[in-house]
């Protein structure tokens, strides 16, 4: 047969996305740039050969299969329909979905998660990210929800909160005053961020008039810190809470999206430095390190050894603990660079993304009607807890 190539690649046309319990992959290679090209000419270190699987050509060739590979010819667009769509699906189904950008500084993160930001929701530039797209489409959705379950009385509430991890500290992106956040755990809310700002959003427009303001404060934050954004962690939560009545009963549903652009993954160096930097330059990485750990011990759990998987080990993976082989949908899309000099690192990062394909997620719809599913999902935490205290 002949390959397929992702341009032509759906959602619903491919039968295993979604269906199982694992993290979704998505490999999305950036175009080479025009300096690279006046370097080294169009010599790659990766070729694609179908629409899920690539060839990295370093010294040994090796192949890779994932969910999807998108080459560089994949739109914004295309992107959103394939990544962006089914998370807000997932969200107004009642489930909990997270989306991670992961790979090196100058790859595409976040080209592919926010793009131009600044060109507005109604008319989209073509380089607009998959998050504007999301607000759009998570929006219209909810409008044709209210109009056809009128007489359900459908009600919908939605929230956002920005923040950055950076150095092992959590700045609220939209209250930049508030330093230092701590995480918190708790029976009933699950994991969050204490004191974290959620704002209160009626539409596209107003959700992402916050992004651009954390976005903008995130700059001056790197900016007064003399930093750089690629050494920090963001994230952006959609909260959405929907309340119906039927047959006399009221049902509640709730769902988190969180959009994470992660810091790049290339190797910090942290020759030279004393003091503060040198705690600085070994906390840079430590959620990265972390994840990469958090995920390779899921693998093994997923194998059958029992060992302990360091959540709490940091900040990302403390917050974001759902999202990895928990109550969550989650897709990551692992941006790679196809240029010859940066060999190494995409091969890193294609490492990087097949462990993270054999992670298994548990979501469950957040709905109450009566408080049975409430009180089960309690009882499921409490049981999952002593369990991982066994091991
Ligand atoms: P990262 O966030 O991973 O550091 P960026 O998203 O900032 O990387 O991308 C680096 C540069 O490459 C930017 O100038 C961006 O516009 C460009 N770029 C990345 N991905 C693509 C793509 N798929 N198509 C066109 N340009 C891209
Ligand atoms: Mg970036």
């Amino acid at each position: 047969a002949a390959p397929r190539h992702a341009q032509s690649f759906e959602f619903s046309e491919d039968p295993s996305f979604w269906k199982d319990h694992n993290v979704q992959v998505i490999i999305r290679l950036r175009p080479l740039s025009s300096s690279e090209i006046s370097v080294q000419g169009h010599g790659k270190c990766v070729r694609q050969e179908t629409c899920q699987t690539i060839t990295w050509t370093g010294h040994l060739e090796s192949r890779f299969t994932f969910d999807l590979v998108a080459d560089e010819t994949v739109s914004q667009e295309k992107m959103f329909k394939v990544a962006g769509l089914p998370m807000v699906d997932n969200c107004m189904g009642g489930y909990n979905s997270c989306m991670f950008a992961y790979g090196q500084t100058g790859s595409g993160k976040t080209h592919t998660m926010l793009g131009d930001i600044e060109g507005g929701t109604r008319r989209h530039s073509v380089n607009c990210g998959i998050t504007p797209r999301v607000f759009e489409y998570l929006f219209s959705r909810i409008q044709k929800e209210k109009e056809a379950r009128k007489e359900e009385k459908i009600k919908f509430a939605c929230k956002c909160s920005f923040l950055e991890i950076y150095n092992e500290q959590i700045l609220d992106l939209l209250d930049p005053s508030s330093t230092n956040l701590q995480i918190r755990e708790d029976v009933k809310k699950g994991i969050y961020v204490e004191n974290l700002k959620e704002i209160e959003v009626a539409s596209a427009r107003d959700m992402l008039q916050q992004l651009i303001q954390g976005a903008a404060n995130r700059k001056v934050a790197a900016t007064n810190m003399n930093r750089a954004s690629s050494r920090s962690h963001s994230v952006f939560t959609c909260i959405i809470e929907s309340k119906w009545e039927s047959q006399g009963v009221t049902h509640h549903r709730f769902a988190r999206l969180n959009l994470v652009d992660l810091a790049g993954s290339e190797r910090q160096k942290s020759s030279g430095a004393e003091g503060e930097r040198l705690k600085e330059a070994t906390n840079i990485n430590k959620s990265l390190s972390t994840l990469g750990l958090v995920i390779m011990n899921l693998v093994s759990l997923s194998n059958g050894k029992s060992l302990h998987v360091p959540y709490r080990d940091s900040k990302l993976t403390f917050l974001l603990q759902d999202s990895l082989g928990g109550n969550s949908k989650t897709i990551i899309i692992a941006n790679i660079s196809p240029s010859l000099c940066c060999s190494l690192e995409t091969l890193s990062t294609l490492k990087f993304a097949q462990r993270a394909k054999f992670i298994k997620n548990n979501a469950i719809i957040n709905e109450d009607a009566s408080g049975d599913v409430i009180v089960m999902r309690m009882q499921i935490q409490q049981l999952k807890k002593e369990v991982s205290r066994l091991h």
